[in-house]
């Protein structure tokens, strides 16, 4: 019988008829053991084994074998029957019953077991016993109707049905526990024992002898016998306890098989001529020594199997524990006294790990001075009915350092495209300069030439004066912008009114406009919340907007060059800056790459203006969105949260 059998299927036709042949010499061993052991007046034995065989073979096998290993023990059968001279249709019938018994035993074990290791949890012991009194139960019915249908013997139905149920239950419980945990039984356990473990089970098997051989030679049918069975008692309870399932079956079936060779020498309870009455208490001993055993045998395998579940977990959790990259310590809550800790724990700076609150972020400074940012958790929990508290700490040093490295280098980069974008367009800006400082210069010589009067107009000076203060507050607004946005300031989140934000940098591209023909057109919502961000940021957002739209004009589209910027009070409560030229427009396809950093179409371009304005709206709660219809111009769309809401 190989258990490996049903996993390949092509191996089956190999394999079954070696099952089958072993199965029906096994058979017919126990039907001649079972015939030696019927009494006199009965014609049914004590002990029938091939019932119990049978049915073992049948757990063991695939389901498809089944039929095949009945078939091959029907000669088997009629053979050990014919030499106990039984009548042909006696020995039929027999074989009928007995293959019901194993059929039942077999099918039910299938349907309520499942899959699986049979006899290796205390499930499936109660399912066994179970088994073992339903098959015989049932089958004994049959069995003792064909008894006396064909009138063997004359005893009555009754007698008959009892004394084989309890023959075949006994059977049932000596056999199948024996033969199916050894087979399945796993590596290093009976009978593949370890060298280490060899020692003690030969002690036990000894021990169990000594006890059968006093038990069954001193043994009589007598209540005396019953107490020296006790003897065997401490020795089954040591299997049990000690070696598993398959140990224990076989310790037992081994001291019935004792019984039965003192019984077949004249010793003992078994003997040859013994009366259904003397029989019955050996019977009902055995039986209710074997249920105890089975279920000690079943539920010590779950304790083991809970037992290797619970170690698993618990090396699991502590593989995790002490490899975990994070700090962690399970510690009193009563004294915050350090239950259990990892290396990464200890390697904090003394006199933190107590200090911890619940989840925070911590700064602190390390042996060597550096400063260290430590991220801490912590989770109650009950060890050993005592309140604790699994507190992990990680170390987001590194991480916080690059965090901040990144914010400052992309404030660097924004900077940069600042001033990149202010030089696109310096020429312009000189000239913008240069004509409140030509109207000072020929204002104050004008001023000069009227003081050399004798009397000099004192209200037309005060008007030149006048102009020339004007024309110098001009100039200076002018580089007092230029100032702010070549700064590399940081960043400073203030509330801001919009449209005023966005004059400010229209004025200071006015001479854009002029030089490359560019039509302004304004539209600003009068009651347009207040937003709440950084002024020299949106500025650079606008006017890189609004210089590449001034750029794109140049390169084609309509023939009149319309900037429309406005803003707008969304329905959704946000503040909208939009900017729409009158350009080439962006063909569809290379929509999703203008926002890319270095993407440019332009010969001097970087490529960073429009990467740096979406970061600059998200930064601020808010999205930069374009939509343009080719050859018709492009309309950028800035939305930002205003004041209120981003608080
Ligand atoms: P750069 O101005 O250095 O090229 P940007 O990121 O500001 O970098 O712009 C990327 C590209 O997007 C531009 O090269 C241009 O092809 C396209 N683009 C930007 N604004 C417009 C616009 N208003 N109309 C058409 N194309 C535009």
């Amino acid at each position: 019988m190989d258990r490996t059998a049903e996993n390949h299927p092509g191996n089956v036709r190999w394999h079954l008829p070696a099952a089958a042949a072993g199965v029906a010499a096994i058979y017919y061993a126990g039907a001649k053991l079972g015939l030696a052991l019927t009494s006199a007046p009965l014609p049914i034995s004590v002990l029938w084994p091939p019932n119990a065989l049978l049915l073992a073979a049948l757990l063991l096998s695939p389901r498809r074998w089944w039929w095949g290993l009945i078939a091959a023990v029907f000669p088997a059968h009629l053979l050990a029957q014919a030499q106990g001279d039984v009548p042909m249709v006696m020995a039929l019938c027999w074989y009928v019953s007995n293959v019901c018994e194993a059929l039942i035993g077999a099918g039910l074990m299938a349907w309520l077991g499942g899959p699986g290791p049979v006899l290796r949890s205390a499930r499936s012991v109660l399912i066994f016993l179970c088994v073992a009194v339903a098959a015989p139960f049932l089958s004994s019915f049959l069995d003792a109707a064909f008894v006396v249908a064909v009138g063997w013997g004359d005893v009555p139905y009754a007698t008959l049905w009892e004394v084989r149920f309890f023959s075949n239950m006994l059977s049932v419980l000596i056999f199948v526990p024996a033969l199916v945990t050894c087979v399945q039984a796993p590596a290093g356990e009976f009978p593949r024992l370890s060298r280490s473990r060899a020692p003690e089970a030969a002690l036990l098997a000894a021990g169990l002898l000594t006890a059968c051989t006093i038990a069954f030679n001193f043994g009589s049918i007598q209540p005396a016998a019953l107490s020296l069975l006790c003897l065997l008692v401490p020795f089954l309870l040591w299997a049990a306890f000690r070696f598993g399932p398959s140990f224990i079956s076989t310790a037992y079936a081994g001291v019935a098989v004792l019984v039965i060779v003192s019984t077949s020498q004249g010793h003992g309870p078994f003997v040859q001529d013994a009366s259904m009455d003397a029989v019955l208490p050996i019977q009902l001993f055995l039986i209710a020594m074997a249920l105890p055993l089975l279920l000690l045998a079943g539920l010590n395998q779950d304790l083991r199997a809970a037992q290797g579940r619970l170690r698993e977990a618990r090396g699991l959790v502590e593989a995790v524990f002490r490899h975990s990259p994070d700090a962690l310590a399970v510690t009193r809550q009563s004294d915050g006294h350090v239950l259990q800790a990892n290396a990464g724990w200890w390697n904090l700076p003394p006199g933190q790990s107590g200090r911890m609150p619940d989840e925070s972020e911590l700064t602190f400074g390390d042996a060597d001075g550096q400063e260290r940012v430590v991220l801490v958790c912590t989770t109650g929990v009950d060890v050993d009915g005592e309140a604790c508290d699994i507190r992990m700490a990680r170390d987001v040093t590194a991480q916080r350092r690059a965090e901040a490295d990144a914010r400052e280098q992309d404030r660097q980069l924004k900077h940069l495209a600042r001033v990149a974008s202010l030089t696109d367009f310096s020429g312009t800006l000189a000239h913008e300069l240069n004509q409140p400082l030509a109207a000072i210069l020929s204002n104050a010589q004008a001023a000069l030439r009227m003081l050399d009067h004798t009397t000099p107009n004192v209200t037309e000076i005060r008007a030149i004066l006048r102009d020339i203060a004007e024309a110098d507050k001009r100039a200076g607004v002018l580089i007092h912008h230029l100032r702010l946005l070549m700064k590399n300031s940081d960043e400073a989140f203030a509330p801001l009114d919009t449209n005023h934000m966005v004059e400010e940098v229209l004025a200071l591209v006015h001479g854009e406009f002029i030089s490359r023909k560019v039509e302004l057109k304004t539209s600003f919502c009068g009651d347009l919340p207040q937003v709440r961000g950084d002024r020299v940021q949106l500025q650079q957002l606008v006017l890189n907007l609004v210089l590449n739209a001034c750029e794109a004009m140049e390169q084609g589209g309509r023939p009149e060059r319309v900037l429309s910027v406005g803003t707008h009070h969304g329905a959704d409560g946000t503040v909208q800056i939009l900017v729409t030229d009158t350009g080439p427009g962006i063909q569809p396809d290379l929509m999703p790459g203008i926002f890319k950093p270095f993407y440019t179409t332009k010969t001097n371009g970087l490529g960073l203006g429009l990467s740096i304005c979406r970061k600059i709206a998200a930064n601020h709660g808010g999205s930069l969105s374009v939509r343009s219809s080719p050859g018709e111009g492009a309309n950028f769309r800035v939305v930002l949260p205003s004041a209120h809401a981003a608080r």
